[in-house]
């Protein structure tokens, strides 16, 4: 009889909704929920949605889109190891470095983590640890660690300096010169690798959302793109939800391997749009809707780790710019010989670099909240001010990298197509045609740097708004100082452009 009551009871828990998380938190909704919230569901397009809806309702749907950038990464491996050496004219570098890698910024400023749904290092991490390329399963495998609660807290923080750490290792081996083939692979493959391991080790996309090197970047100049990513159809209906299948996984789908609770999400920064949650739903309350360009710039709240990932960003590629001219050259060398350092880049003037950028704005963002802010504790602290501030440049930190990565596309990218027939062990003559010449590519560089400048002082007039009036009475001073610095940032590197002359 015990038996047999214990097996019912079993079967119960089976099927009675999970006890509730948290009580419903409706004090200050309007205000944690609206601001980002669009009414464009795109799966309720005319013509495509209704298709768009099959497609991410579908457990096979991100199996089918990762499928042909694993093969092709694959290739990348397999190419860079047993091609042709000369870097021109091998499939592996040719595509990595030339298109690959140009590509992805155009792709994240539009549409956010476009890259993360079709992504091979996550892909293949996954499918080890759900040991399924599509199914759904209850027991994954691997140790199922959860990231530490300090470093958590660090979040895309922690990706943004390994992403650091990969760049300074890739000028100083030269690998995306683009150098030795075999370079490329090994980079490639030691992605790969660290994603599969840390699948292993931890649950869920923990190496996504706090370990992968491209995360910091896409994820914040992401934020600029059209895709808010998926969110409830009506949040309200979250509120009282008693089982939140997006965030613990239900029968169809697995709760959200990225961490994110769709029902509070006011950012499409931790949304990797794999459409578990959209799955996952039992009340069909997920959708994928569209938001104005710089919507989650401009209306999420502000968090202080984002702002430093921002500058970070922004150190970085006037580095990349700063590299290109011989002033860079003369103090490289001397540092070098000076500290026996064996070759470009120093670490002193790469960090060094990284660390002024950032001095210089956290400083900025000091000085600001000193002078114009009320008296008060909140209004003068120094994330009140940084953090809206570090938000506004994303859109002008995302243009500069594609800018800076223009060069190497349109000298190469059409002659990219040329090493394909290698990758199959027929190496053909590798062609000098270029998309554009050197004065318009030159003023393209300037267009995209003009066009995130305007960006970032569009974003200033209306995050001054939403988060920077309410600490000053000097509101015009709040919307005119941060302009000011975006003009003559957005001037500086366009004079980089000009003395760089097309560099690579
Ligand atoms: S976060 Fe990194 S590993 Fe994860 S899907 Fe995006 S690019 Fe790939
Ligand atoms: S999205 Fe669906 S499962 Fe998640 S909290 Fe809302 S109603 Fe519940
Ligand atoms: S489960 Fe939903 S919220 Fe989480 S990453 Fe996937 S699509 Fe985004």
């Amino acid at each position: 009889m015990n038996a047999k009551i214990t097996d019912f009871q079993a079967k119960m828990e089976l099927t009675l909704p999970a006890p509730r998380i948290r009580t419903p938190q409706r004090e200050g909704l309007a205000k944690r929920f609206s601001p980002s919230d669009s009414n464009l569901d795109l799966t309720r397009l005319a013509v495509v949605g209704p298709a768009l809806a099959r497609a991410v309702k579908s457990r096979k749907f991100q199996f089918l889109v990762i499928l042909p950038s694993q093969i092709l990464f694959w290739l990348v491996i397999f190419t860079g190891i047993f091609g042709v050496i000369d870097p021109t004219k091998n499939f592996a570098t040719a595509i990595t470095w030339y298109i690959w890698f140009a590509l992805m910024f155009p792709l994240t400023l539009a549409i956010g983590r476009a890259w993360c749904v079709t992504c091979p290092f996550g892909g293949f991490g996954e499918w080890i640890q759900r040991k399924t390329l599509w199914g759904r399963k209850q027991k994954t495998l691997g140790l199922g660690w959860k990231m530490p609660k300090p470093l958590a807290e660090y979040g895309l923080l922690i990706g943004v300096f390994i992403f650091l750490g990969l760049t300074w290792a890739e000028e100083f081996f030269n690998i995306a010169g683009p150098g030795n083939p075999i370079l490329t692979s090994y980079m490639v493959l030691g992605i790969v690798g660290f994603a599969a391991v840390s699948f292993l080790l931890f649950e869920r996309r923990t190496f996504c959302r706090y370990l992968c090197p491209l995360s910091s970047l896409i994820g914040v100049c992401g934020t600029t793109s059209v895709i808010a990513g998926f969110r409830p159809k009506d949040r309200g209906k979250c509120l009282n939800c008693q089982t939140k299948d997006c965030m613990r996984g239900g029968k169809e789908g697995y709760g959200c391997p990225w961490y994110t609770y769709p029902a509070t999400a006011d950012t499409n920064t931790e949304c990797g749009l794999c459409s578990e949650c959209y799955k996952a739903c039992p009340y069909d309350n997920i959708s994928l809707y569209a938001q104005k360009p710089l919507t989650s710039v401009v209306a999420p709240r502000k968090k202080p780790i984002i702002a430093w990932i921002a500058v970070i960003l922004l150190g970085l590629v006037l580095f990349q710019q700063w590299n290109a001219l011989p002033s860079y050259a003369t103090v490289d060398n001397w540092l070098n010989s000076a500290m026996h350092f064996p070759n470009y880049p120093n670490p002193i003037d790469y960090i060094g670099t990284i660390a002024f950028v950032a001095v210089i704005f956290a400083g900025l963002a000091f000085l600001v909240s000193r002078a114009i802010s009320f008296r008060t504790k909140i209004a003068r602290s120094f994330n009140a001010w940084f953090a809206p501030m570090m938000y506004a440049f994303i859109p002008l930190v995302g243009a500069d990298f594609l800018a800076r990565v223009m060069p190497k596309f349109i000298n190469h990218a059409a002659a990219a197509v040329a090493t394909i027939p290698s990758a199959f062990g027929h190496p053909v003559g590798f062609g000098d045609f270029q998309i554009l010449n050197l004065s318009w590519l030159l003023r393209l560089q300037y267009i995209l740097v003009g066009l995130g400048t305007v960006g970032t002082i569009y974003a200033i007039s209306k995050i001054a708004k939403k988060d920077l009036d309410q600490l000053t009475q000097h509101k015009t001073l709040a919307r005119i100082i941060p302009t000011l610095i975006a003009v003559v940032v957005g001037g500086g590197m366009i004079a980089l452009y000009f003395f760089m002359s097309g560099a690579e």
